[in-house]
This record gives structure tokens, sequence and C-alpha cells, in this order.
């Protein structure tokens, strides 16, 4: 999820960070239960314009949205007959692949945040609230077990496990979110097999995590199965982001661009990422209107 973290952290920490400051209204609460509801309010000085409404609004309500997540899932089940059929086809970058993948079982790699489960309804609280992501607020959101599938997951998922291909979660929701991940997963119908969950804190022997970045699970994936795709909302889900700068994020996508729509496939997440703490030197101890302003400064503008 979005955070507002220690400088430490890289900017795909996410649930793994700590926000270091107050919420921008500290009076509203962090996190209400549906009973307790309150009417959205509309901005005021005490309560501001919250800088995700928009791509909170926009994947919530538009059809854009929907066809996007749906285009995708549709079009990844169309290749994976080729992905099977293929015996040297992998998803893993040679660096992360520490073994040979032929003769392995096939298995697809998806993150689960904005790539399986929908989490909107908790970006939209913070929205109401006008408060940021901590983890408090996230832990109970995920205890709900309320986040719906991203439009075609389900049938994707299903589709692959009827060829024989595992479904594994590789997933920056902490080791201790697992139970109750697993539940909503099970509950919108995903497939979940056993020993499917990679969270954060896994640890991959003979492998060094560094924060949240997921390379040694995705090896440790790789060690027992042939991953014939990966799903993600962040470069980040598909290879290890070593500069999270905007130079080092092209870098990345200039060399592997070429995989995105056979093995790997990307979701669309316009209300957090590691995009934004790239334009602010991933320091989200700067106050808020310094972070703006290295927005404003990254923006293109006509002359
Ligand atoms: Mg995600």
């Amino acid at each position: 999820m979005r955070l507002l973290v220690l400088a430490a952290c890289t900017a795909l920490a996410l649930s793994a960070c700590k926000r270091t400051e107050a919420p921008a209204n500290a009076a509203m609460p962090v996190a209400a239960t549906p009973s307790q509801t309150p009417a959205p309010a509309a901005a005021t000085s005490a309560n501001p314009p919250h800088d995700n409404l928009n791509a909170v609004a926009w994947v919530q309500t538009s059809v854009e949205y929907k066809a996007l997540s749906e285009q995708t899932y549709r079009a990844a089940a169309d290749h994976l007959d080729q992905a099977l059929k293929e015996k040297n086809w992998d998803a893993l970058v040679p660096e992360e692949r520490g073994n040979a993948a032929t003769g392995l079982k096939p298995a697809v790699v998806m993150d689960v945040d904005e790539t399986v489960l929908d989490n909107s309804p908790y970006q939209a609280r913070l929205v109401r609230d006008g408060t940021d992501y901590d983890e408090v607020s996230w832990d109970q959101w995920v205890a709900e077990k309320k986040a719906k599938p991203l439009p075609g997951v389900v049938d994707f998922a299903r589709a692959a496990t009827a060829k024989g291909v595992t479904v594994l979660y590789i997933s920056n929701r902490a080791v201790h979110l697992e139970q109750a991940t697993l539940a909503n997963l099970k509950a919108v119908g995903l497939p979940v097999a056993k020993d499917v969950f990679l969270g954060l804190g896994t640890v991959v022997e003979g492998c060094e995590q560094n924060g949240s970045e997921k390379n040694c699970r995705r090896r440790l994936a790789g060690q027992k199965y042939r991953v014939l795709m990966q799903f993600g909302d962040q470069i980040g889900d598909f290879v290890q982001v070593v500069a999270n700068t905007r130079e080092g994020r092209d870098q990345l996508y200039g060399e592997y661009h070429d995989w995105f729509g056979e093995r790997w496939w990307m979701l669309p997440n316009p209300t957090y990422g590691s995009w934004e703490p790239a334009l602010f030197n991933n320091d989200w101890a700067q106050p808020r209107e310094a972070r703006r302003q290295a927005k404003r400064e990254a923006l293109d503008y006509a002359p």
C-alpha cells in the first residue's frame, strides 16, 4: 500500500514501512467500521482536498479501469497455452532464475494488492477521512477480508488452474496477514493451493532480502516452478528495482518492455506506487507540500 514512510524504506516497501507524519486531518478517525461510516465531508480548510480523490474515483467508477483489467487477464489467458507448450518459456529474469526452469511444474506469480484484490474501498476511506496509509488502518482493512477481485482475474486464475498451472501469490502483505489474505482470496473464488503465499518476511535461505524487494521470493518460487507469467501493478513485482529513480525505472523498462504482454502483465494503479516517491527522492519525510512541488517540477509542460 501507499506509505508515508521512513527515508530508509525503498519505494516498494509498502506495508513494511512506517509513516512519519501526522494525518492531513488528525481530528478525523483513521478508519471507521461500516456501521460508523460518517457522511463524506466536503473539502474545507479543516478537511482539505485529498491528493488521491481523482485516482480513487477513477478506479472505483470508470468503465475504463474495468476494461483495462479485464482485457489484461483475457489476453494473458490467451497466451497460456503457448507458454505451457514452449519448454524454455520462463518469466523470471536470468539474475533471479537460480536454477534451470525446464522440467519444473508450471506456475504463475501474482502480486496481490491492486493486481488480484481491489483495495480501493480502503483508499476511499482515507480520502473521506483526510488521512493517509498507515499500518493500523491497513491491518484493520485486511482483517475485514472485504476486498473484491479485479475484473477478469478469477476467470484467468481458474483457467490457469484447470491447465495444471499453480497460482503463487508474492505479496508485500506481511506474513502476519497471511491467514486473512488467504481467506479473502478464497472468498472471492481465487485458487489457493498449499504453500502458495510468499508474504513480506518470508525467509529465503542464501538470499538477503533488501527491504520489500521480491527478488528472493521470486528465486524461491523458481526453485520449484517454471514461472510462465508474472502479474503486478508495480515494476518491482516483476524484477528487482536497484534504483527507484525515474532513470533507474526507465532503464528496467527499456530492458524488459518486450516481456510485457507475453510473460509480464501490468495492471493499472494510479492510487499509489513506487512511481510516486521516485519523483521526490524516495523521501517521505519531506513535508507534503515539498513532495507536491517535486511532482509539479516533474511534469512536462507545454510551452
Ligand atoms: Mg500491488
